[in-house]
This record gives C-alpha cells, structure tokens and sequence, in this order.
C-alpha cells in the first residue's frame, strides 16, 4: 500500500469539527482511499459532548443528495428523508395564499432532494462513521488553535491536551477558531432574524401543504415550512427583516429562544395557513440571528497542511437551503483529491499538500462563493429589500420575485462536480499554488500572515 509518509506509517488527518461538513468529509476521504488503497489514519474532533446536532430541519439538495448515493448510504437517507412528489416549492403572497410562483421537481428518482432532520442526517452520517470504522471520533475537543511543526502540525485543545496530525481540516463552522488564525474578519450580519421550530404535520388540521415546501412573502418578512423526516414533521423557519440594534442580544444559537408572541406580532396579518403554523409553533421557539462572512480568497494555509472546509470556509445565509450541501461537495472532492496525492498520482497537481490543497480550492471556491452570494441576493429578494426593490410597493414586487425565483436553484443542483474536478485536474497546471487569473494571492506564503481579500462575485 502506498504511504506518503517519510516514516511509513498512515497519515493522519485530524477533523476539527463533527458537524455535518466533518464527519461527511470523513466518510469521503475514507471513500476515496479505501478505493485507492491508501490507509489513512482519521480523528475527529468535536468540542461538544456529543455528535448530536439540534431539532431542526435542513434540505439536502439533490446536488448533495448524489453525493451521499455515492458514498453508498443514499437508501437510508430516503428513508429518514421526506419525499417531495412533484413540487419542490410554491411561493405565496403572504395576505391571501395566491401563486406567485411554484416550482416543479421530478422526484420519482432514486436520487432525488432530501429534505430531512438535521438529527437524523448527522445520526446517519455518525453511524456510517462508526460501522466503516472510518475515523476516531472524539468528544469535548474543543481545538484552540494549530502549530506548525515543519512537517506535521500540533493541535491544542481548550482541556489543555495536544495532538499532532499531518493535515488538518477545519471544519468548526461559522466562528472557526482555525480560521481565526489566519484571518481578521467577522460575522456579518445579514439584516434578518429568523425564528425556527418543528411541529408534527399532523397536529395541523387539514394542512393543504403535505408534501413541499411553502413559502409566504411579505415585505420584511416571510415564512417558510417544508416537510421533513417521512413528511411527518414540518420544518419552521420565519425570517424577519430587523436592524442591528433591535436585536443585540440575539445569537446563532438553539439556547437564544423566544416568546411566541414575538412571532405573532412579526407576522400579523399572513394567511390563514401561515396563522396556523405559527400558533402551532413551540411556546418558546428559537430566535436566530442570520450572519454569513465576507467571501475568503484562502483556504489553505501552512504549505497546505490546514485546510478549510464547509461553513469555516464560506459560512452563508440560508436562502438557497445551500449550505450543508456546499460543506458536502467540499468534503467529496477534497477526499478524491487526497487520495490521488497520497497514492503518489504522477500529475503535477498532486505534487505537494499545498499543490492538493490549491487543487481542492481552485474548484470548489469559485462555486462556493456564488452560493454565498446567490444566497444573500435570494434572501433580499424574498424580503423586498434588494436595492432595486426598496421604493416598489408590495404588488410591483411580486412579479420581479417570481422572475428571479424561478429558475434560481439550477446551477446548484445540475452541477457535475466530479467532471468540473477531472477538467481542472487534467487542465493546464496551476500547481504553484496562485490564482493565475486574478494574482491575489500566492499559496507560496508561509500562511501564517493574517490576510483577506474580497473576492466579489456577482449574485443573480
Ligand atoms: C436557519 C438556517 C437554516 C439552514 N438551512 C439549510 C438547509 O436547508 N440546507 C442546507 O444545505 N444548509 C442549511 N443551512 C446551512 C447549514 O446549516 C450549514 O451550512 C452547515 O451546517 C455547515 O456545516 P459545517 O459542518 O461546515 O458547520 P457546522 O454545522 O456549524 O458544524 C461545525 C461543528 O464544529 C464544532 N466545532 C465548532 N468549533 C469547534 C472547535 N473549536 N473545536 C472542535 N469542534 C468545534 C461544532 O460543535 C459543530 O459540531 C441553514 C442554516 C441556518 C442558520
């Protein structure tokens, strides 16, 4: 069996981060190994006490939903997954229920949208973890910060304890303490709130909705549901527009909760199906402020023996329902990427771990950064507060949200994400670690400086 490692033994990569994007970023690696027939040694470190993730709901679109058929495990996704049939999403005018615009989905695949609970995903994930033997799963390792030790890298945790590895994948979500390191930027907030719970399906009478997901606009404020978990359970997330000042004591956090009647009031006058999800809600439901970060130029640091993945790399708001399937197309192709350079690929890309790692960034980021910024451009939309809408009335809106929406999720979901990898590895070679096309930075720098660049790119 190949080892890239001096000493002949496995290499060993440490996971910061047992969240959606790190454990399956471990199951691809593991993948994409065992295929090559190189062993690796996996850790992952999670600081909290276990791998659970909160009562929530998240949908996995079919761009992400391909991936998990592809690591052999799709079968069970379906099955804890809800099942859209025909529609993936209507949008209603927020006063009457009226048609703006519904979009179709051709859901009689195997492979289709996997709209599910966010603890039955990572649950699954965990398991599949557990039963390939995948990776050493660790709990209250809280990592505090990465060293460079030249050909390896010692990583501190808050409990005072150490480990050492040869590569490290932060994926340690939007407050990443790895990226912290070498980066100064924070959070930006968004401008929204959204309050967020899960009610069964059942306990709404006559709910006309079953089977796709809804959403009620308003100036300021929509509401969206869609069910999940078999379509037993329905998925709540009310987003409201507020200025940072009426929400300073409000975090990204299931702790940061709320009266129901703070919801009530935020979404008085909807609908009566909307009114009757909203009273349906807990007495008590989750109140979150939206942050996402500033698109990051940089993904990799240390000569490419620390890399970002996920929400550490481009944490995003949620309005495409992007961003855990974003965080599993990273983990897809840096798993095939690591697996050709461990089994010592003669292509020029797999050269070095910076070589790799700028190989795994060159494709994923540009794509990445889209969602980030289709992501914030869709929630403006849906909240009439897109530059070229904050002087329109509510009707003269309407018919511009029904333009933009209709077509948005494409690109997301039809992407050939292994094809856009085999095209750029093949390609011309841009193994030294810079992007050729805008020079901003090189991968040649001892990745220890603080630095971001703005990379701009246009939302739709
Ligand atoms: C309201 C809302 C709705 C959303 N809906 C969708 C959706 O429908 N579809 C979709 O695809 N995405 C959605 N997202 C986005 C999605 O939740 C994130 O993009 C995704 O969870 C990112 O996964 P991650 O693993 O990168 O980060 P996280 O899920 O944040 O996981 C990070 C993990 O790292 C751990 N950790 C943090 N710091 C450390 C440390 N220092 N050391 C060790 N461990 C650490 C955390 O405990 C956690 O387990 C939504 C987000 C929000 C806020």
């Amino acid at each position: 069996m190949p080892s890239p490692t001096k000493d002949g033994r496995p290499f060993r990569i440490a996971i910061v981060g047992g969240g959606i994007g790190g454990l399956f970023c471990t199951l691809a690696i593991h993948h994409h190994c065992s295929a090559a027939g190189v062993t690796t040694k996996i850790d992952v470190y999670e600081q909290a006490s276990q791998y659970k993730e909160i009562g929530a709901g998240v949908g996995v679109g079919i761009n992400a939903a391909r991936l998990v058929h592809k690591l052999g495990i799709g079968d069970k996704l379906n099955a804890v997954a809800g099942h859209r049939t025909g529609v993936w999403i209507t949008f209603r005018r927020f006063d009457n229920s009226e048609d703006i615009v519904t979009v179709p989905v051709n859901d009689n695949q195997t492979i289709r949208q996997a709209p599910c609970a966010r603890t039955d995903l990572l649950d699954l994930l965990r398991e599949t973890v557990e039963e390939r033997d995948a990776a050493t799963l660790h709990t209250k390792k809280a990592c505090r910060n990465v060293e460079d030790l030249g050909d390896t890298i010692r990583l501190s945790f808050a409990d005072s304890t150490t480990a050492e590895a040869d590569l490290v994948i932060a994926c340690d979500g939007i407050h990443s303490a790895v990226r912290n390191q070498f980066v100064v930027d924070k959070p930006v907030f968004s401008g929204q709130i959204a309050y967020r719970g899960v009610i069964p399906i059942a306990s709404l009478p006559n709910w006309p909705f079953p089977s796709y997901s809804v959403a009620w606009l308003a100036k300021h404020r929509h509401l969206l549901v869609f069910p999940i978990s078999r379509n037993e359970q329905l998925n709540i997330v009310a987003f409201v527009t507020k200025a940072e000042g009426e929400v300073a004591d409000v975090r990204e956090s299931w702790t940061s909760i709320c009266d129901r009647k703070d919801v009530e009031m935020d979404f008085a006058g909807f609908d009566g199906p909307a009114q009757d999800v909203i009273n349906s809600m807990p007495e008590q439901p989750s109140k979150w402020k939206l942050n996402d970060r500033k698109p990051l130029d940089r993904w990799h640091y240390m000569n490419g023996k620390v890399i970002l993945l996920g929400d550490a790399a481009h944490a995003m708001l949620p309005h495409l329902g992007a961003g855990a399937g974003q965080a599993m197309e990273d983990g897809w192709l840096l798993g095939r990427a690591l697996s050709e350079r461990l089994s010592a690929s003669t292509n020029p890309h797999f050269e070095s771990l910076e070589s790799t790692a700028h190989l795994y960034q060159s494709v994923r980021l540009p794509r990445a950064q889209k969602t980030q910024a289709t992501s914030r451009a869709a929630g403006n939309t849906y909240e009439m507060q897109s530059e070229d809408m904050l002087d329109k009335t509510f009707e003269e809106c309407i018919p511009i949200i029904a333009e933009r929406t209709r077509e948005r999720m494409k690109w997301v979901w039809e992407e050939d994400l292994d094809a856009a990898y085999e095209k750029a590895r093949d390609g011309p070679e841009a193994v030294s670690g810079e992007i050729a096309a805008d020079g901003k930075h090189s991968a040649k720098s001892d990745g220890t400086a603080r630095e971001q660049t703005a990379v701009s790119i246009e939302a739709q």
